[in-house]
């Protein structure tokens, strides 16, 4: 599925963690600056996500932690997030996608698209926490999904 916002995730470097030490991803400055809250001060241009579902590390970088209390938005791996949403220009969170499925097990990635995205109001570099397009994590979820019927026999 390729479109504009799926195409510009390069990763140059590698990075991990400072409290989980886990590798974390490229993001852009913009993004953070557009979602920490509005009392943080960016200290850095370069900074990078944290992928751990367990820590509590969103935001990273060279001299600066950024943790969950101080983003605006849940971001939809972290364990504790709630409601888990996947596509955050429209709002679709798992619990939609859950419903939907429930009515429909062949349910697709474009059916998800043309149901309930709002594809006009899409600013993924301002919204989503990790900058990107939530096309490829939309197609995922929906994915296990459909693994977990062939797998149990009923959702
Ligand atoms: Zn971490």
């Amino acid at each position: 599925m390729a479109c504009k916002c799926c195409e510009s995730s390069k990763n140059e470097d590698v990075v991990v963690c400072p409290v989980c030490r886990k590798v974390g991803d490229n993001v852009s400055t913009e993004t953070v600056k557009s979602l920490v809250n509005e009392d943080i001060e960016l200290k850095d241009t370069k900074y990078h996500i944290c992928k751990d579902h367990k820590c509590e590390v969103i935001y990273f970088s060279n001299n600066q932690v950024i943790v969950d209390s101080e983003v605006k938005v849940e971001v939809w791996y972290k364990e504790k997030s709630t409601p888990k949403v996947l596509c955050y220009c429209s709002n679709i969170t798992t619990y939609d996608i859950d419903s939907a499925f429930q009515q429909n097990n062949e349910l697709t990635f474009n059916d998800v698209i043309k149901d309930m995205k709002n594809e006009g109001d899409s600013d993924c570099l301002h919204n989503n926490p990790t900058g990107k397009c939530c096309h490829k994590v939309i197609s995922q979820y929906i994915e296990n999904l459909k693994q977990v019927i062939i797998r149990d026999g009923s959702y």
